[in-house]
């Protein structure tokens, strides 16, 4: 397995990427796009593109993910696509019936040089539907910036300011599993918080199973309330990399004040999380909020010495990675390497302050743009006792016999993973419940027949 991994050192490169961290960026826009209710996602490009992006995310979420396309031939790729995007329009409306239609280019469509604003404004939408549009060139960014681009296209191109205020906290969850936004809207719930998230793919992704196909499942954030953006008291974005964005676009446009935080993901990133909820509804914290604190802080001490200075590789998503990173450093651990192949400008440096705080920066390495190749090299050079990430570092996992806990995005080898949330205390819990699981099974196999202990 990894053979031809060089074991004698990490070998340089530049202009080449193996094995990626990261995705297209129209699986980011599809998967925005899917989290507003009754809205068609649309791949301006050809039939292969979507079929990718439907495909990756059916086989992270085991959910079927709905996509129509422009359908880009031979003559499309020559001369424009713009008479395929307005029959794909017309079509899309007469057959699907979706409120919303929420389109991106592709490596293809963006290469020729495709303009969709200017298609746009000579396409006839019908009657009380909606089109929304962004720029997705695949050959740069990843799928966090296809997701940035779609929602924040959706609050530029939707959001308006009526000027009769809603009272309504706008939040943008991130790059996150249904079970992620669950628990947020649970949380903000203990507040008795008003809200509109943009996206919320749960409802959606997790739809049950009622024996009838739903082509547009009861989930996903109205359309009407995304035009009401615009009147919302607060903003929260969650995770740099795919929610900054477009909460700027909200307080730019219509002066809507923002925060942006972490992932909450560890016992310090949710308490920021759960202190602005608490600011901003002007409630306490309420006790059932503490108790699960608590709990959190309690099996954190329980288990302690399981995590204590383990060295862990992490690598996925920038906010994910930052926000597991977090919850490492909480627990004792050291996470020696933090790898993200998006790109994030402040990655270094937020993984630096994480490091600064418990006095680790020099024994670690963060790096954004980079590979699962390169994180393979640094590990036969410097072994780690876990590896926490998707499903495609499973090949590092088997090759080095290393622990291996599957969390972030994509999980293609696993189910359930998406009903469960990563973010709030709970979500600690969990990570906090496999991390130490993978640990403890490895010192069953490994351990001595005097040493296989029935309690630990
Ligand atoms: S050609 Fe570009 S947009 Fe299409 S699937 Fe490949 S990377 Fe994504």
């Amino acid at each position: 397995m990894l053979d031809l991994t060089p074991r004698d050192g990490v070998a340089q490169r530049h202009a080449l990427v193996i094995n990626p961290a990261k995705t297209c960026q129209p699986v980011g826009a599809v998967y925005a796009a899917l989290g507003v209710h009754r809205c068609m996602p649309h791949s301006h490009g050809s039939q292969g593109c979507v079929a990718f992006h439907r495909m990756y995310l059916t086989r992270h979420f085991k959910e079927p993910a709905m996509a129509s396309t422009s359908a880009f031939t031979e003559g499309a790729s020559v001369f424009g696509g713009g008479a395929n995007l307005k029959t794909a329009i017309r079509n899309v409306f007469d057959l699907y019936d979706p409120d919303v239609m929420a389109i991106h280019t592709t490596c293809l469509s963006e290469t020729i040089g495709d303009d969709l604003h200017s298609y746009l404004s000579d396409i006839e939408v019908p009657e009380g539907k909606h089109v929304i549009y962004c720029s997705t060139p695949s050959y740069v960014g990843s799928h966090i910036w296809g997701f940035a681009s779609m929602t924040e296209g959706f609050v530029k191109q939707a959001a308006q300011k009526s000027g009769v205020a809603t009272g309504r906290l706008a939040l943008f969850p991130g790059f996150v599993n249904p079970g992620d936004m669950r628990e947020y809207k649970r949380l903000m719930g203990q507040f008795g918080i008003r809200y509109t998230m943009l996206p919320d793919t749960s409802g959606v992704f997790d739809a049950p199973m009622t024996g009838t196909f739903e082509l547009y499942p009861k989930g996903g954030t109205r359309f009407e309330d995304i035009v009401r953006l615009g009147d919302a008291a607060h903003s929260i974005a969650l995770g740099e990399a795919a929610s900054e964005r477009p909460a700027s676009q909200l307080q730019r446009d219509h002066r809507v004040s923002s925060e942006v935080m972490g992932l909450p993901i560890g016992v310090v990133a949710t308490d920021v999380f759960v202190s602005a909820l608490s600011r901003f509804s002007g409630e306490p914290v309420p006790y059932a909020i503490e108790e699960e604190r608590g709990q959190v802080v309690d099996i954190m001490l329980d288990a302690q010495q399981y995590f204590k200075s383990r060295r862990v590789a992490i690598y996925g998503d920038p906010d994910t990675v930052l926000g597991i990173a977090s919850l490492c450093l909480e627990l004792g651990m050291v996470p020696s390497m933090m790898v993200t192949g998006s790109p994030m400008p402040t990655f270094q440096a937020r993984a630096s302050a994480l490091l600064d705080g418990y006095g680790l920066a020099d024994q670690c390495w963060a790096q954004d743009k980079a590979d699962l190749f390169e994180l393979h090299q640094r590990i036969i050079q410097g072994p780690v006792d876990l590896l926490v990430g998707g499903t495609h570092g499973k090949q590092i996992a088997r090759a080095e016999d290393i622990p291996f806990v599957r969390a972030g995005f994509p999980i293609m080898d696993r189910y359930v993973h998406s009903y469960m949330p990563l973010v709030g205390y709970r979500g600690a819990m969990r990570l906090i419940e496999l991390m130490s699981n993978a640990l403890m099974d490895r010192q069953d196999r490994d351990c001595s027949d005097e040493d296989f202990e029935m309690v630990m």
